[in-house]
């Protein structure tokens, strides 16, 4: 499968650790850097294969 390139920052605090560190992936994830929160989905990423 594909996996999702890194867009990039956007100024948005992590729902979870509150740092504003969130990437967007070009699958439209919403990525915490430094604590894996998907902003969206409001879980855990399993970041093992980006
Ligand atoms: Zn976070």
């Amino acid at each position: 499968m594909d996996e999702p390139k890194l867009l990039g920052y956007v100024s948005k605090e992590c729902n979870n650790c509150g740092r504003v560190r969130v990437e967007e992936y070009s699958d439209g994830s919403l990525i915490c850097e430094k604590c894996y929160w998907d902003q969206i989905d409001n879980y855990k990423f399993p970041y093992d294969y980006l």
